[in-house]
């Protein structure tokens, strides 16, 4: 046997008696899971071409489809599951490298949720954000630190361009190309509606979307993806990515078959090939040569846009965070090991880099320690799931936060984590025309907007409950968060203490 016979990992279960054949699945599956067979006049599955993205089991008129893991089980041994098995028998049938999309899934400590919140009791008051004001606004950038009067005494104005934002929650960087043009639109129109900001990622900006410039960040990563004077001057702020937390060390990869006709356009590439960007920087080896890009974009765009330098959570994330605060940028995007890709390699995605608590605390801290803090805003993202996690890194240090696998569940994805097939039954990671339509960008940029407001409101009940009326103040209070489950060496790097230990 040539190639290995590698069982099914998902199973779809029809009851017969419910399905009315009315092939509504056949047609919602881009994989060609469900086929009609005229000769029983019945549909028919193949699993091995399920991902489990749930397409069918939501547009099934009659609920009759059900998408289970297959019963189907290798001896059992704690040490080498089905998974493990069935990848190396891939490997060896292909003599390739594993790709995957989507974040981490494996079952490591999320210390989100080892971390709780504090409340106020009877001595000191909460506040009431129905009632009361509750300020969530922002702004991201360098902050002045001194007042300096000019010659007739007039207070100059110090101020390094900002970001302002109506909640401490942008979208994370996802190219177009990696995901589709209505993606995209609902994206820069949520922005635009919430007061907030998307990112271009590395795909270029498209020539449609310059009108949404004032909530839009641009990348400007190792391949210089469609970077031109003009995009640098269409956006409200400009990133440099250095790192991706779900791939940290390698750059990305967009495979030929999804750089159409329009994608080759946004991005100043070939049609259908593959869009590789290398791994470093071709022109950034230190620090002084980082500063000189930094100095370089602020000087294209006559230092009026703040500069975002985006690193991966690695394991000298602080040192390297107190570089780029020294380096001129204005704002440090961390991103932690379990953040989402359109394509990663799996050993890289569920084995590189650390996770985003433990980088955001000691980051904070070393810039703190090093007295430059003010220097440089903080956005934490890497799985960011919901507004307590974003309540908590700001306890922990951040500034706001960057959501992305939210924003796309927000959209209709179902973490089938297949976004390199380029075949996304849900119009998100895709660029075939009849899949991209799916995702009707009226609805979904109310989704977005549905999410964040949402979110803003439990943020403020939470602050509220701890007495505290604003984001500035909750920034770095790590003594709103007590950890539970923890060992005292993990505490230590959090900067947190024990739950039941006084203030
Ligand atoms: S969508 Fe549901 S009812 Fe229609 S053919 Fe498929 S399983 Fe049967
Ligand atoms: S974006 Fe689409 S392909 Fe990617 S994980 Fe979500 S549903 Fe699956």
């Amino acid at each position: 046997m040539d190639k290995m016979y590698i069982s099914p990992e998902y199973e779809v279960i029809r009851d017969r008696d419910r399905c009315t054949v009315c092939r509504i699945c056949e047609r919602q599956c881009a994989n060609g899971v469900h086929a009609y067979n005229a000769e029983t006049g019945r549909m028919t599955a193949d699993n091995s071409r399920c991902v489990d993205c749930h397409r069918c089991v939501c547009y099934c008129p009659t609920h009759a489809l059900k998408i289970v893991r297959s019963q189907d089980t290798y001896p059992e041994n704690a040490n080498w599951d089905s998974r493990t098995i069935n990848e190396v028998y891939k490997q060896a049938d292909s003599g390739g490298v594993l790709l995957s999309s989507m974040g981490n899934p494996k079952p490591q400590p999320i210390f989100w949720d080892r971390l709780l919140v504090n409340a106020s009791q009877v001595t000191n008051p909460s506040i009431d954000p129905l009632r009361e004001p509750m300020e969530t606004r922002l702004w991201l950038g360098k902050r002045s630190t001194k007042i300096e009067r000019d010659a007739g005494g007039k207070i100059r104005d110090l101020l390094a361009p900002q970001l302002p934002l109506e909640v401490p929650i942008l979208f994370s960087a996802m190219s177009y190309g990696s995901i589709s043009y209505n993606a995209h639109a609902c994206l820069a129109r949520a922005a635009e509606a919430l007061g907030t900001y998307y990112n271009t990622g590395e795909g270029g900006l498209h020539k449609d979307f310059y009108k949404y410039s004032k909530n839009t960040i641009v990348q400007v990563a190792s391949g210089r993806f469609g970077v031109f004077q003009g995009y640098l001057e269409g956006a409200a702020a400009i990133e440099i990515k250095m790192g991706q937390g779900a791939k940290p060390g390698i750059g990305g990869h967009l495979p030929g078959m999804k750089i159409t006709e329009d994608v080759s356009e946004t991005r100043m590439i070939p049609r259908g090939t593959d869009a590789i960007s290398p791994a470093p920087h071709h022109d950034i080896y230190s620090i002084e040569d980082l500063r000189q890009l930094v100095c370089s974009l602020k000087e294209a765009t006559d230092y009026k846009k703040p500069v975002i330098v985006k690193v991966a959570a690695v394991h000298n994330a602080a040192a390297i965070a107190s570089g780029i605060a020294r380096s001129g940028a204005d704002i440090i995007a961390i991103d932690g090991y379990r953040g989402g890709t359109g394509a990663a390699p799996t050993r890289i995605r569920d084995n590189v880099g650390i996770p985003i608590e433990l980088a955001l605390a000691q980051v904070d801290q070393r810039l703190r320690d090093e007295g430059i803090r003010e220097e440089v805003s903080l956005i934490v993202g890497g799985s960011i799931r919901s507004s307590a996690d974003v309540v908590k890194a700001i306890a922990l240090g951040a500034d706001a936060c960057y959501i992305g696998t939210a924003a796309l569940l927000a959209l209709g994805c179902h973490l089938c984590r297949s976004c390199h097939t380029g075949l996304c039954n849900w119009g998100i990671a895709t660029q075939r025309p009849e899949l991209v339509e799916r995702l009707d960008p009226e609805v979904g940029y109310k989704r977005l907007v549905n999410l964040v407001t949402a979110w803003k409101h439990e943020i403020q009940e939470m602050m509220g409950g701890m007495g505290i009326n604003s984001i500035e103040a909750l920034r770095g209070n790590r003594l709103m968060l007590r950890g539970v489950g923890m060992t005292d060496r993990e505490l230590e790097l959090l900067g947190v203490r024990y739950a039941g230990e006084n203030m």
